[in-house]
């Protein structure tokens, strides 16, 4: 099978491996990446759920910032909650850096500290909000899946965040792991 796709988890921090089942069972293959030679091998991004400053300080560290810009303009990418954030072009509560990949204002820890995490049912699937951001406004997204008023499944063209964990839940493949690997076959194709 030369035409399965890989997608890579950049494994930086945060929940990585959870996916692996997800991905496979929706018949593709999970690679954890984080050198400009893992990225080469893969047809999509996933970046996964954990803590934003982490992330970008590790980006920082490891000179990423520039190889995964060039990397995300060519593939499909998937951020999960703080993967979201990497993703938007605006981040509040505090503002830092993010790629800008989809046109939306995402505000980090946005729920409060009563509902700082809670299981909510999307789409008929239960997932995961962990200390989770709220995207406040969006532009030309489609959003896919709204909770409690707000977006929290939104694309654009290659490119898709979820605010919430699905990969957590141990029914696979999720429906949205099974969206994304849909939308990079349909990716490759076009
Ligand atoms: N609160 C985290 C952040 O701001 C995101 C939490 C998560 O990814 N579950 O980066």
């Amino acid at each position: 099978m030369n035409n399965k796709l890989h997608i890579g988890v950049l494994a930086l921090q945060g929940a990585v491996q959870p996916h692996k089942a997800h991905i496979e069972a929706a018949g593709a293959g999970f690679c954890a990446v984080k050198t400009l030679s893992d990225f080469k091998k893969i047809d999509a991004f996933i970046l996964p759920g954990g803590e934003s400053t982490t992330m970008l300080k590790l980006i920082d560290r490891f000179d990423l910032w520039d190889i995964l810009a060039e990397q995300f303009k060519k593939k499909p990418v998937w951020g999960i909650c703080a993967g979201a954030i990497l993703m938007a072009k605006e981040v509040l509560n505090p503002t830092q850096k993010s790629f800008g990949l989809l046109p939306v204002t995402i505000e980090r820890n946005a729920y409060g500290r009563q509902l700082e995490s809670h299981i909510a049912t999307i789409k008929g699937y239960d997932v995961s909000f962990i200390r989770a951001p709220i995207i406040t406004n969006t532009n030309n997204v489609s959003i896919v899946a709204e909770h409690k008023g707000n977006p929290v499944w939104v694309e654009q063209g290659q490119y898709m965040a979820t605010t919430f964990h699905p990969e957590l839940t141990f029914n696979t493949p999720s429906p949205m792991h099974q969206h994304f690997i849909n939308k990079v076959k349909n990716f490759k194709i076009s």
